[in-house]
């Protein structure tokens, strides 16, 4: 097809991309280029470039006058559009032949022309340095004062100002094109070019704003709002780090809070938003307002000249359609004057701004692509222009970093995101760091960690930073409790429920028993209006709204209820404390409500679809109860499973006949018990040969945790009776050590062991301690990529030499040393069933591995050994080889990356030598010569087993390679 063909078909994509974004620097930047390559004379340019006229007007313009100069000029145009537009927006346009034109023309003949022929490399020399042009050019008389003003307005962005610029000096002959020349030259010597990206220009009103925002920003994120009842706590006073990580990488290294924005873990350079995502009360608002906080104070992020934070709630609450420029200026910050130029200051420096927006996850629609919109001046319903935005058509090049439950982001916005980072809560030091700057006294706090590691379940609950707040908070009523206090989330808000009543009670009116029966009514008020705002997706109450649900002052002095502290609101606005206690109200109000509705509530809460058609793994994806539509709902009723646990009928009682509560308990078991019978049925039949295997949706995870909270034994082994598989694959189910107690709650009682695999989790140390009660119904373990350290690995061992079924484990990529062989070389010593142990890419050197020897010399059973990418070296090799001389069992062995030489391959020879069992041999990857593979390959000669033996990435000539290939055909290189 021809240019002209080209750029007439593609008329309305072409104005589409260099219109989108508002900004016209795309078309200057053409127009530069045009005129560089002579494709435009000056006339052509003055009348493209007409002044009042639109962007798009202008482009339409530079379209129909190059398609009326022909097919030349179009190639030109092509050419010109494929150097300046980003190559997201090159993807679905066609440049024919054009796109690789280089400047033929012929060197200028004067220093006018030579404005014209270097135009765009001025412009990008000159942008950083108008002041010192002007003032050369005024000092010698060139062009007035005046003209300099008018130049330097700050409507125009720098690159705007130097085209002004070479426009006049075009105009003021020969001598003052000379001038600016030269003065183009010194500065190109004496300057290191800027970065593309650092060049602007902040004119007085943009600083001003700035500092509004900031003083906004700051003022906002100071205090967090679960402590605005006591004043007690700054965010700095009470911040802690969270874990932060890479999703989708196995590689599990902390971010810290730049790096989240920064370009670590990219995986879409063309993207421009971030998702980190987390679950409920995992701390991600709490992130985000750290971040604003450190930027209003300028000591992160200085990249960023404007932050705007948006918050998904409240933008639920925006009827109107908008422009992006009103969602700004009105959602965020308003501008005291000049909002047009600041705007456009926006526009033109996207990578100069960043979008937080918090709670992705409690948008009222779901993310949909389906309606494209560009135009940032062009009003738009609040969803259109969200997507938008996220999605990379509104605002391309401004950073956005959203956060959002896990379960709740949508698969098609996966294609838009610049990376994902997880945030997984409190490690257990962030756990005692939390603790300590929460209780004052030392003394307090140590007690209260002494009661957190007396009650492992508990603790486990901790790492999620909501439930440690709560449990520092109501650390009286904790205390004393060991293992017997609180075990279960919904344990823990009935404990702030009571501990909020509690409170606000006067000295001598202590609760007693009957305190759920005392608040009655306060709870019903607020359990109604949680729940009746949770299924519509709404968090943020008017006063109307709460006086219209019947909720009195007094209700609301209780705490449960705070003031919106979002200061845009016209009138006051209340929100729950955190919206898992929202949730918790809205389970209250379905166990305690006694009409007759509520069965269709309760119905709805644990839908799971009935299997359709044929079995599969992909009907499974199905059956995920109420998580992906509103996660909120999810957690309302797992606190649902855990109100109506027989432990909390007592309580309960005093207000609800226990008839009711029966029923409605019941009701949820079998709603439980189906939607697990539901995953079962959605097993695939074992391929022959192969496990019966069974890949857990997060539906799994949810259903186990309801049956955890209800705290039955017998619930939970009518529940797996049924289940009959060799292999439960839970990898990256964002599992961590809360949902490994409820997995061992439940999974203890399968009838027939599994293989357990839970890799690239956040098991950790407590994790696993939580997974020891199903020990024994693990013949393997997989734990790959799970945090966890010797310590994790002592309190396993110690409990696995118990338990006869199990058989095999792999740690690989955790954080293990020398200090967690002596424990595995006790398990070899004692356990002479183990089958397998694979601990590669941790950090054991020779020394672990001399341990790990002394337990090898007694086992009569292991068949695997994995130490890929430790550090054992030759000293190491030797000794595991000498305590496998003897092996009648070994049947692989793998020290792939272990820096050997030829002394451990002379050493491992020996193993081969003797072996009848021995089938592969990993030695990929170290540092083993000639004389080695020499001894390897005598050995080869005496055994039959051996099937092969790996040595790719040694130190062998390719000629040796060759050589050792002919010699011995088992040898892999
Ligand atoms: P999410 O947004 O993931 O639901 P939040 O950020 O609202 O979670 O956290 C809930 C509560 O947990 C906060 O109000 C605060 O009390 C506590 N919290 C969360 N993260 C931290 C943190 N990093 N340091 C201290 N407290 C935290």
């Amino acid at each position: 097809m021809s240019a002209q063909q080209l750029v007439l078909r593609q008329r309305a994509e072409l104005v589409r991309a260099l219109c989108c974004g508002g900004s016209s620097e795309g078309l200057e930047s053409i127009l530069d280029l045009l005129l560089s390559w002579g494709a435009l004379v000056w006339e052509d340019y003055l009348n493209v470039c007409v002044a009042g006229k639109t962007l798009c007007s202008r482009t339409r313009e530079l379209l129909d006058l190059a398609y009326s100069k022909g097919e030349s000029t179009c190639c030109l145009l092509l050419a010109a559009l494929s150097h300046v537009l980003p190559d997201a927006q090159k993807d679905n346009l066609r440049f024919g032949k054009c796109s690789n034109i280089q400047n033929s023309l012929e060197m200028p003949t004067s220093a006018t022309l030579t404005l014209l022929s270097d135009r765009p490399d001025l412009v990008t020399q000159l942008r950083n340095c108008v002041e010192g042009a002007l003032g050369i050019l005024v000092e010698k008389g060139f062009i007035t004062s005046s003209e300099c003003e008018e130049i330097q307005l700050p409507v125009y962005t720098s690159s705007q100002q130097v085209r002004r610029l070479l426009d006049l000096v075009k105009c003021k002959g020969e001598v003052a094109a000379e001038v600016l020349l030269q003065f183009s030259k010194r500065i190109q010597k004496t300057v290191v070019p800027p970065n593309k990206n650092d060049t602007f220009t902040m004119s007085a009103s943009v600083a001003e704003y700035q500092k509004k925002l900031c003083s906004s920003i700051s003022a906002q994120s100071h205090f967090l709002s679960t402590y605005s009842d006591t004043g007690k706590f700054s965010l700095d006073d009470i911040y802690t780090e969270g874990l932060l990580e890479l999703g989708q990488t196995s590689t599990q290294k902390s971010l810290n809070l730049e790096d989240v924005v920064g370009p670590v873990g990219t995986l879409n350079m063309e993207a421009d938003t971030v998702l980190v995502s987390g679950e409920a009360g995992s701390g991600k608002s709490t992130f985000l307002q750290r971040l604003h906080l450190l930027w209003a104070r300028k000591t992160v992020l200085h990249n960023y000249l404007l932050l705007f934070p948006f918050s998904c709630r409240k933008l639920n609450t925006e009827q109107q359609d908008l422009s992006l420029k009103e969602l700004l200026f009105l959602h965020c910050c308003w501008p005291d004057r000049d909002q047009d130029q600041l705007f456009q200051f926006i526009l033109d420096h996207p990578h100069l701004v960043l979008f937080t927006f918090d709670g992705l996850d409690e948008f009222k629609q779901t993310f949909s692509d389906d309606q494209r919109h560009c135009c940032p001046t062009q009003p738009a319903p609040m969803p259109v222009l969200f997507f938008n935005l996220m999605q990379g058509s509104l605002m391309k090049g401004v950073r956005k970093l959203v956060t959002s439950r896990t379960e709740a982001v949508p698969p098609i916005l996966r294609q838009y995101l610049r990376k994902e980072v997880l945030l997984k809560g409190f490690s257990p030091d962030g756990i005692d760091c939390f603790v300590r700057k929460h209780h004052s006294d030392p003394g307090v706090a140590s007690h209260v960690l002494e009661s957190l590691w007396s009650n492992t379940a508990l603790l486990g609950l901790c790492h999620i930073p909501v439930f440690c707040w709560i449990v520092s908070k109501c650390y009286k009523e904790l205390l004393g409790f060991g293992n017997s206090g609180p075990q279960t989330i919904t344990d823990v808000y009935l404990m702030v429920l009571q501990h909020f009543f509690h409170h606000r009670i006067s000295k001598g009116n202590r609760l007693g028993k009957g305190w759920v029966q005392q608040h009655f009514d306060t709870i019903m008020r607020l359990g109604k209006l949680a729940l009746q705002a949770l299924e519509n997706s709404h968090y943020i109450f008017s006063e109307t709204e709460v006086q219209n649900g019947g909720v009195t002052e007094e209700d609301i002095s209780k705490g449960f209820l705070i003031q919106s502290k979002n200061i845009s609101f016209d009138g006051i606005h209340y929100e729950f404390l955190h919206v898992t206690m929202q949730s918790f109200f809205a389970a209250l109000f379905i166990i305690l409500d006694s009409n007759s509705n509520n069965h269709h509530t309760i119905k709805r809460l644990f839908q799971t679809p009935r299997p359709e058609g044929c079995l599969g793994i992909l009907q499974a994806k199905k059956y995920d109860g109420p998580s992906t539509e509103n996660p909120n709902l999810q957690i309302t009723s797992t606190f649902v499973s855990g109100l109506l646990s027989k432990r909390h009928q007592s309580l309960l009682l005093q207000c609800h006949p226990i008839q009711t509560l029966n029923k409605k308990r019941k009701q949820v078991v079998k709603c439980v018990s189906r939607g697990m019978q539901n995953h079962f049925k959605s097993i695939p039949r074992p391929v022959k040969g192969e496990k019966k295997s069974m890949h857990a949706m997060p539906g799994f995870v949810w259903l186990i945790k309801c049956i955890y909270e209800m705290q039955d034994s017998e619930v939970a082994k009518n529940v797996v009776a049924t289940l009959e598989v060799e292999h439960l694959k839970l990898t990256y189910c964002n599992i961590g050590p809360l949902e490994c107690t409820a997995l061992a709650f439940v999974l203890q009682h399968l009838q027939s062991p599994v293989g357990l695999q839970l890799d690239s989790n956040s098991v950790g140390d407590v994790g696993v301690e939580q997974l020891l009660p199903c020990l024994h119904v693990c013949h393997s373990l997989y734990l790959r990529n799970n945090n966890i350290s010797d310590e994790g690995i002592a309190k396993l061992v110690e409990k696995g030499i118990q338990c006869q079924t199990f058989k095999k484990i792999a740690l690989f990529n955790n954080k293990l040393t020398d200090v967690c062989t002596q424990h595995f070389a006790y398990l070899l010593k004692t356990k002479q069933n183990f089958l397998s142990l694979r601990l590669g890419n941790n950090n054991i050197t020779a020394a672990g591995a001399e341990q790990l020897a002394e337990g090898l010399r007694c086992c009569q059973s292991l068949q695997f050994l994995g130490l890929w990418g430790n550090n054992i070296g030759d000293k190491g090799a030797e000794a595991l080889s000498h305590a496998l001389e003897d092996s009648r069992t070994l049947v692989w062995l793998s020290l792939v990356e272990n820096g050997v030489g030829s002394a451990g391959a002379q050493a491992l020879a020996r193993v081969i030598r003797n072996s009848t069992t021995l089938d592969e041999l990993w030695l990929s990857k170290n540092c083993i010569t000639r004389d080695g593979v020499e001894y390897l390959v005598q050995a080869l000669e005496k055994n039959s087993s051996v099937t092969s033996i790996w040595l790719r990435g040694n130190n062998l000539s390719p000629e040796e390679v060759e050589e050792f290939s002919l010699r011995e055909s088992r040898l892999t290189f």
